[in-house]
């Protein structure tokens, strides 16, 4: 058997090359703006009378993921979809993308094989095409490195800076349930190194999927363009709602007004908050890898929004001397801090 056919085959018999053409052989090219994909030097892509936005995303193993709980096509599925999660927060529509990874000697072409799985399940369902990357070896570890492009109509590009005195402030979706997900796999995977006992998961199958399976709001864009309403501002929720409300008002150089009894939390994040007393509030404001969307709209809109089971409206935007804050269930006014990510 050639080594690009057998799966179990490691990377040192395959190369390079191989390795490259098992995992690209079966790529077909599905937009328009997809001229010239892998197989050349650089990818071609035409955009005639369209906005080219490009983001890129870096994960690196023991600091992004952990393997030891992640499967590799989730690992896969996501590494692509919080690209994407970047460009629909900007209102626009991602097309291509490309990926680098770098691997060390512990992978197999199996492994790898998993990884893509993932990644192109991804790129099936949001209609993006694969169109390059790089491929290195590593000392340790693996590293992933994505960059997805979209397009966009000029006028539809929807920035941070946006958002005006009196927009009501919205959220697709629940927060928290990510972290909570994490929170999880993290406490199980200690109880199974000190006892040896299997993990008992079964009633958290929601918070786990969204920590491990997030899908980005890209039906929020498409309901958004249906309603006719276009955001003032817009930002995808990767670092907490905390975090990301700042750069809104930030940019906006505005201030807010939020309602913690409105911020949208599912009950099984309070329910593991509960287990390891972290309120599902703070899970929400400070959690990451949500991948909601938050934005805000004109308040004219109000009547259009309210009636959305899928969004809620969590409050307003005020001016920036009356600052960036937080209303709590007891009636109390509290400033908004970013938590956020520790990433270093
Ligand atoms: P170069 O030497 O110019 O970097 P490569 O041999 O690395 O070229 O890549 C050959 C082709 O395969 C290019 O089109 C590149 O974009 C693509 N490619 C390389 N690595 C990957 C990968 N891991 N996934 C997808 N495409 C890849
Ligand atoms: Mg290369």
């Amino acid at each position: 058997m050639k080594p690009e056919n057998d799966k179990h085959a490691n990377l040192s018999e395959l190369g390079e090359f191989g390795l490259i053409k098992m995992l690209t052989e079966k790529i077909t090219l599905k937009n328009p703006g997809s001229l010239v994909g892998v197989g050349d030097d650089a990818a071609v892509l035409d955009y005639p009378d369209k906005q080219v936005v490009v983001t890129t995303d870096l994960l690196t193993e023991g600091i992004h993921f952990d393997l030891v709980y992640t499967p590799l096509k989730h690992l896969g599925y996501k590494a692509a979809v919080i690209n994407f999660s970047d460009l629909f927060a900007m209102n626009a529509l991602p097309r291509q993308m490309l990926i680098s990874i770098a691997l060390s000697a512990k992978f197999t072409t199996q492994m790898i094989a998993e990884l893509y799985e993932g990644i192109y399940l991804a790129c099936e369902r949001y209609g993006v095409d694969l169109v390059g990357g790089d491929t290195s070896s590593s000392v340790t570890g693996l590293t992933i490195s994505i960059t997805a492009i979209g397009e966009a109509v000029k006028d539809e590009i929807v920035y941070r800076n946006g958002a005006k005195v009196n927009d009501l402030i919205c959220v697709s979706g629940n927060l928290g349930s990510a972290y909570m997900g994490l929170q999880l796999l993290e406490r199980e995977k200690k109880i199974f190194g000190s006892t040896g006992q299997q993990p008992e998961m079964d009633e958290y199958g929601y918070i786990l999927e969204r920590h491990l399976k997030p899908e980005p709001r890209g039906d929020i864009v498409q309901l958004l363009r249906e309603l006719n309403i276009k955001p003032t501002s817009m930002i995808d929720i990767s670092d907490g709602l905390s975090s990301e409300l700042l750069h809104i008002c930030t940019a906006s150089k505005k201030g807010c007004l939020v309602y913690a009894s409105k911020i949208p939390i599912d009950p099984e994040t309070e329910k593991m908050g509960k287990e390891i007393n972290i309120d599902g509030l703070v899970a929400a404001l400070n959690g990451g890898e949500d991948y909601e969307l938050l934005f805000t709209v004109p308040l004219s809109a109000f009547e259009i929004i309210g009636k959305r089971p899928e969004i809620s409206i969590i409050g307003h935007i005020v001016d920036e001397s009356e600052g960036k804050r937080l209303v709590t269930q007891t009636g109390s006014l509290v400033d908004l801090k970013a938590q956020g990510w520790k990433a270093f």
